[in-house]
């Protein structure tokens, strides 16, 4: 039995999400502010060889499994670089890709043969104007486009990310649903998290739980069956009886799925992140050159991986910073 990195709770960790850039061709609502992001210099941003040695590094820890995030990843001129480099190691047995689909036309299939067995693809309206609206000047043609180049090349999984937003797109589940009929992927209805500065503002009124797709299903007469997929992290997967697709939920806020997770982020400028929410990270990039040292830093910041963010409030002898994150979803890789 090889490497298994275990945090102080016993969860095993197996699964990487390396953010390659904090740099995006969109601007979220949910993800970014409106003014947008000072982005961080060239210089502060992980180079191709350094994501590299950091997922070598990692692979001997035994990290299995592989994420490309961003930012926007496709923007990232050396990213099919990036891809064969990690395909090409010999522990990382899946490698998968997050992108918001503009560029996909393009790179479906080049990241298909680099590398990439899993794609997402963030898609939260069919609806064009409202695509323009969330995404801050998106064009749902082009993902839509890219979607098809996808979906062609064949990849193991294609999932759509949606992030259901009260009052933006909840009254779309029904089309999402409808599209796992015919199409082969898996739709994900994602809650809205508090993360960045929407902690702040919108998340209150935006956030919607995303067990409501159920009623929606049983209003409808379908039937829901619940389904494995491999690799599949915190979510819960279904499908509807005699659809092609399926669909999954993510819901950290009212169902925390914090007991199974197996996740490890690391950020555009190398600091590792072992949970989502808080404050707490370590900077690796700073040890890239010494394994014995990265290895060190890596279970020092498993050390401080809380049970789940609610336990850490109620943890005041523990060593927590209890800060959340400074950091937007864009600058994490979601
Ligand atoms: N740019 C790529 C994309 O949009 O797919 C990858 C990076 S993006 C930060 C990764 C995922 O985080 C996307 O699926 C996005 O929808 C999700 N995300 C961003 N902000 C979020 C929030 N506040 N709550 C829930 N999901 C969020
Ligand atoms: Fe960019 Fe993805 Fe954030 Fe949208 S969700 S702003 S595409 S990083």
């Amino acid at each position: 039995m090889g490497n298994v990195l275990t945090d102080r709770f016993g969860r095993p960790h197996d699964y990487l999400r390396v953010s390659v850039t904090d740099k995006c061709s969109l601007r979220c609502t949910y993800c970014m502010p409106e003014e947008g992001l000072a982005f961080f210099p060239d210089e502060a941003i992980l180079s191709k060889e350094e994501i590299v040695t950091l997922v070598q590094h990692f692979s001997r820890l035994g990290i299995t499994k592989v994420r490309l995030t961003g930012g926007e990843p496709l923007i990232r001129k050396d990213i099919l670089e990036i891809v064969s480099a990690i395909a090409a190691l010999p522990i990382i047995n899946d490698l998968s890709l997050t992108t918001n689909g503009l560029a996909l036309q393009k790179l479906a299939r080049p990241l298909k043969e680099a590398g990439v067995n899993r794609l997402n693809i963030s898609l939260d309206t069919f609806n064009q104007e409202r695509y323009h609206q969330v995404t801050r000047g998106g064009n749902l043609n082009r993902v839509l486009k890219g979607l098809e180049a996808a979906l062609r090349v064949g990849f193991d999984q294609i999932k759509l990310n949606v992030v259901v937003i009260q009052g933006q797109n909840d009254h779309e589940l029904l089309d999402f649903l409808r599209f796992t009929f015919d199409n082969e992927v898996t739709v994900r209805f994602i809650e809205y998290m508090p993360i960045g500065g929407n902690a702040q503002t919108s998340w209150q009124e935006g956030y919607l739980g995303v067990d409501q797709v159920f009623a929606l299903c049983e209003e409808k007469g379908w039937l829901v069956e619940p389904v494995n997929i491999d690799g599949n992290g915190p979510a819960k997967n279904y499908q509807i009886k005699g659809a092609k697709g399926r669909f999954g939920l993510i819901h950290p806020i009212s169902c925390q799925f914090c007991a199974t997770c197996n996740r490890l982020r690391v950020t555009a400028d190398g600091y590792l992140k072992a949970c989502l929410f808080w404050e707490d990270e370590v900077h690796l990039r700073s040890v890239l050159k010494d394994f014995v040292l990265f290895e060190k830093k890596v279970k020092q910041a498993l050390m401080l991986k809380p049970k789940n963010h609610e336990m850490a409030l109620d943890q005041p002898e523990s060593s927590f910073s209890e800060k959340p994150t400074w950091r937007h979803m864009s600058q994490i890789g979601g």
